[in-house]
């Protein structure tokens, strides 16, 4: 039987809608408006093209965007400097730094910097810690977003073993972290891992995020399982034309939807959902910032 396919593109679409009710709420009800600032360093063309969409997309739920877009040769006090005032700021209620920095910069400084209640994308060092201890914290959004999609499609996770293939700090440890909290058998692989095709055969769920075009092949599928693919790899694509490109995933997506029992396209699956939860973090840090109720099933 074919997988069904999660569409991350209408779930997105439904998480961008709820966040949008929510703001007019806070709105109406209290006067105020959610405003995330995203920092820019440079001009590298795909951050800026991540950066206008998030912009774009901030705009069309109601929330207040404010993008700072600094010179490639801002130094690293300068940056701070500016975290310093946007933490102070009481209109701005998520700050997003978009990585990468130019070399001068110390990534990790300046993400700790970030007040950790106003840090949406949740990558400062008190968040993780908070996540892995099962306390309140801002979840990384991509992470996040896989786990919406899982809790829509099963429900419960409970007892479900899942393989997360790819360890980084963005996406491998908080999934890990996220489906050990839905009480899910959690293995982590990685490009040290033995046995990878027997590891992922024992998945009810399989989150690849790996960064290797079309890695994982059917054959490494339980029947039935769930896969999530993470990956975003741009592929040259000359049948389409000249200079032409086509975007797949870390999971081979013809062999791996004849035996999975539900799949995530690329495009269309976990990219909508990251800039959506996003803005779903954005509208929880302004609720927690000012004491109110959160929008329900938009946090872990
Ligand atoms: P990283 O490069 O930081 O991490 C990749 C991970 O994959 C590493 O842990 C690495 O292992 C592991 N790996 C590499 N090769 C193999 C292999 N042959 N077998 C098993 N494991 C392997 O990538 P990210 O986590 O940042 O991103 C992963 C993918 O997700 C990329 O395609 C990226 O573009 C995409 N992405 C998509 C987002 C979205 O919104 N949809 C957001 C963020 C990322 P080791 O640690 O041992 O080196």
């Amino acid at each position: 039987m074919a997988a069904t396919i999660i569409d991350g593109k209408e779930f997105a679409g439904r998480v961008r809608a709820q966040v949008a009710r929510h703001v007019d709420r806070l709105k109406s009800d209290h006067d105020i408006t959610p405003g995330l600032a995203v920092v820019l360093v440079g001009t590298d063309p795909a951050s800026d093209v991540y950066v206008r969409s998030k912009g774009k997309m901030t705009r069309e739920v109601g929330m207040k965007s404010v993008e700072h877009r600094l010179d490639a040769a801002t130094s690293e006090a300068e940056l701070l400097n500016l975290i310093e005032t946007l933490n102070a700021a009481h209109d701005i209620h998520g700050i997003l730094v978009q990585l990468p920095l130019p070399r001068h910069i110390n990534e990790d400084l300046v993400i700790n910097a970030i007040d950790p209640a106003k840090d949406v994308d949740g990558f400062h060092i008190s968040n993780v810690g908070m996540l892995s201890t099962g306390q309140k914290a801002m979840v990384p959004c991509t992470p996040l977003g896989c786990l919406m999609m899982l809790r829509d499609h099963h429900g419960s996770l409970s007892g479900m073993n899942a393989v997360v293939i790819g360890r980084s700090n963005i996406v491998g440890k908080p999934m890990a972290q996220l489906l050990l909290g839905d009480s899910c058998t959690v293995t982590i692989a990685h490009s040290r891992t033995k046995d990878l095709a027997d590891v992922v055969r024992r998945a009810d769920i399989v989150i690849a995020a790996v960064g290797r075009p079309e890695m994982v092949p059917g054959d490494w599928i339980k029947p039935g399982a769930t896969v999530i693919d993470v990956g975003i790899n741009r592929l040259d694509a000359p049948e389409r034309g000249a200079g032409k490109t086509r975007l797949v995933g870390d999971v081979d997506y013809e062999s791996c939807a004849a035996v999975a029992g539900a799949i995530t396209p690329v495009p269309g699956g976990v990219g909508p959902m990251t800039i959506a939860c996003l803005l779903a973090n954005t509208v929880t840090a302004c609720c927690r910032a000012n004491g109110l109720s959160e929008p329900e099933g938009l946090t872990a």
